[in-house]
């Protein structure tokens, strides 16, 4: 698909007052799930078979989705990351890409993504100016890879990963760590980042989202860094500002590395996002049930303001912390990170 633009952003034309929740944390972040199909069957994500991925209808229609993407600019949310399942997955994309290319998100547009079939897309999303690609890649070698995500795809996923550095669209690698799976590459994997702009980011496994609530696999925040710091003893902890990511910085390297204790919860205190799931479920937390079915709100006739009310009102309950939202969701997750959208 071709699509010529130049800069393509409409500033807000008014004042905006983001959702605030209880504790005064205002949300200026959505994440939003494109699709719950993904081509890869990621271990600690999808079941090997009979996955059973939801019917078109269930999905939000990109027309929906664009309505949706509109109401959050316009509630003062300045930044957007799409992600699914797979969003190169599903047709249109760009497209979509581009229309909310022209909402006020100046925080940018991010992309979350497995790198398959993401190649071919480069080119547009380097001229609709995506703010930057976060690259899930859990392992450098072929077989390991051809393992963990049960498909032999990683060369397709080295050419996005070069690809997205040689035409300069800032890049972060989502590295899950998880016992039997990884953990002896965690030094070439920091390694990425010696000679490349990129940011490694390690993410502890969410036990709860890997299927059947497994159990803590042994390697949280504080494991991750020791194993870091013994391969590199000059390691600087940087600030953090805002971001769920222990930042960090290793002399000489020209990216930096990242920790995201995500099972840890370390970083709820600072949150500033919602999630909108493919279904159109809005989450407040990733460890939440789900607060507000946005999907039934824009199907039944539903005027913007009231949607957006909605969310002001769905925002302002928002728990403190993931541990709160996952003792009153009552019962466990059945839910994939596939499902929700990472
Ligand atoms: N398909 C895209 C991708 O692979 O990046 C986007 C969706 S994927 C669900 C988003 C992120 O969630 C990936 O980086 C993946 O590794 C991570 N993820 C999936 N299940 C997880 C789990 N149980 N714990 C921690 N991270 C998980």
């Amino acid at each position: 698909m071709e699509i010529n633009v130049s800069k393509p952003f409409a500033p807000a034309k008014f004042k905006l007052t983001p959702p605030k929740d209880q504790f005064g944390r205002s949300i200026t972040y959505l994440r939003l799930s494109v699709t719950d199909r993904c081509n890869l069957r990621c271990r600690y994500c999808l079941p090997e078979k009979n996955v059973h991925f939801l019917p078109g209808n269930e999905i939000l229609n990109w027309e929906e989705l664009h309505r949706l993407t509109t109401i959050f600019a316009q509630l003062g949310v300045i930044k957007l990351r799409v992600t699914g399942g797979e969003p190169f997955l599903r047709k249109g994309i760009l497209n979509f890409l581009y229309e909310a290319s022209r909402l006020s998100f100046s925080k940018g547009i991010f992309l979350t993504t497995n790198g398959v079939e993401t190649l071919p897309f480069l080119e547009n999303l380097k001229v609709f100016e995506i703010a930057g690609i976060n690259l899930s890649l859990d392992t450098l070698q072929r077989d390991r890879f051809k393992s963990i995500t049960r498909r032999d795809l990683l060369p397709k996923v080295m050419e996005t990963f070069y690809q997205t550095l040689f035409l300069g669209i800032p890049l972060k690698i989502n590295t899950v760590v998880k016992a039997g799976l990884n953990t002896d590459e965690i030094e070439s994997l920091a390694r990425l980042a010696e000679d490349n702009p990129v940011e490694v980011r390690f993410i502890e496994e969410m036990p709860q989202l890997s299927g059947n609530n497994q159990k803590e696999n042994g390697w949280q925040f504080n494991r991750i860094l020791s194993e870091l710091q013994s391969f590199f003893p000059n390691i600087i902890p940087l600030p953090a500002n805002g971001s769920t990511a222990g930042k960090f910085k290793i002399p000489g390297f020209t990216g930096q590395l990242g920790i995201i204790a995500g099972h840890s919860r370390l970083f709820c205190s600072t949150c500033n996002r919602v999630r909108v799931t493919a279904t159109g479920l809005m989450k407040t937390c990733l460890y939440d049930n789900g607060v507000l079915d946005l999907k039934q709100l824009l199907r039944t006739g539903a005027a913007d303001s009231e949607i957006q009310n909605a969310i002001r009102e769905k925002v302002s309950m928002r728990m403190f912390d993931g541990f709160s939202a996952y003792a009153t969701r009552g019962g466990v997750m059945k839910q994939s990170m596939a499902a929700i959208g990472g």
